[in-house]
């Protein structure tokens, strides 16, 4: 999973960064990393979103490499519900994400936004509709306001300062910035300001706000924060997601034990599905998984207490 959305921020870098003359095409591909083989039909549509209701339909896919690494895949994101995916390394989990914006085309089934195959509409709609916080942001040697304003993509340039605003307090870092010396147009980075793990994080939510997206794919949002700081974004997350369709891939299942519907995914197939309590009671893969690790969460407590003795 790691990096996955890494090449999706350099995406929209690359792009700005382009129509300024400043980076040359051969390091924007090795920077991007990733897939350009997808490209839109000739008078592809654009996407319309009206609950934003997402459907995997026998989904079969493989790498370049032929191995198949989703057998088959069906399973289906109510609108405005919070699904995670679970399940043991290399298990399929960004996957399903790459594939959800269309980095690449499935060889086998559908995937579907409100009965719409989205293989037959533009990228750029898709991309739209679709906000991504991933686990660890870039931020760039800018201000706060251009590294929240970037998020909208193209239309950033005319992002507005109540527009700004909005993201910024739906992501709860507003009063921190208004405390800024120059607010929004504090420089942030190597070159400014040196901004906490939780501070990064929620200009990474601003930033994914500001297009105020129907569909949120959460990428394990909160990995590199101490529990109490953890807990705050996830409240934040929480919030934000209810207006909106929400797919959180998780490595810790304590992070996403009250979604609407967890998918236990094993071998690119679904080997579970159902909320947490239900799941627990089943006593199958998830359960084996929470057990796991909630071992090791007492396992890491031990030195902790020991060092406080
Ligand atoms: P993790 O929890 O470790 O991040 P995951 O469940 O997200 O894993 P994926 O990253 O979706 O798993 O990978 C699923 C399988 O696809 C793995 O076997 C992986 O090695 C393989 N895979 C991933 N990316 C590529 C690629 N670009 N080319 C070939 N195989 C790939």
């Amino acid at each position: 999973l790691l990096q996955l959305f890494r090449p999706l921020d350099m995406l929209g870098f690359v792009y700005r960064s382009v129509r300024q003359g400043l980076v040359d095409m051969g390091e924007m591909f090795k920077l991007m990393d990733t897939s350009v083989e997808v490209t839109d039909a000739p008078g592809a549509p654009a996407l319309a979103v009206s609950e934003a209701r997402i459907t995997f339909e026998n989904v079969v896919f493989q790498y370049d490499d032929g191995r198949t690494i989703l057998h088959g895949l069906s399973f289906d994101v109510p609108a405005g519900s919070s699904v995670a995916i679970v399940g043991p390394s290399g298990a399929g989990k960004s996957t399903i994400a790459r594939l959800l914006f269309r980095f690449y085309d499935p060889q086998g089934g559908r995937i579907l936004i409100d009965g719409q195959d989205i293989a037959g509409v533009t990228q750029e709609s898709l991309r739209a509709a679709i906000g991504i916080v991933p686990q660890d942001s870039v931020l760039f040697n800018e201000s706060v306001g251009y590294n929240i304003a970037y998020g909208a993509g193209s239309a950033g340039d005319e992002v507005t300062e109540t527009e700004l605003r909005r993201a910024a307090e739906d992501a709860a870092i507003l009063p921190f910035i208004e405390s800024l010396p120059q607010g929004f147009d504090t420089m942030v980075g190597e070159r400014g300001l040196k901004l906490s793990g939780g501070e990064k994080q929620r200009v990474a939510i601003a930033r994914t706000l500001i297009k105020d997206p129907p569909i949120l794919l959460l990428d394990e949002a909160t990995s590199a924060l101490d529990s109490r700081t953890e807990q705050d974004i996830l409240s934040t997350l929480k919030r934000v997601s209810q207006r909106r369709t929400t797919i959180a891939i998780a490595h810790r299942l304590s992070t996403i034990a009250d979604a609407d519907k967890i998918l236990v995914l094993d071998h690119g197939r679904l080997a579970e599905e159902g909320r947490h309590t239900e799941l627990l009671e089943r006593g199958g893969l998830y359960a084996e998984m929470w057990a796991r690790q909630a071992a090791e969460r007492d396992d890491e407590e031990d030195p902790r207490a020991q060092a406080a003795e």
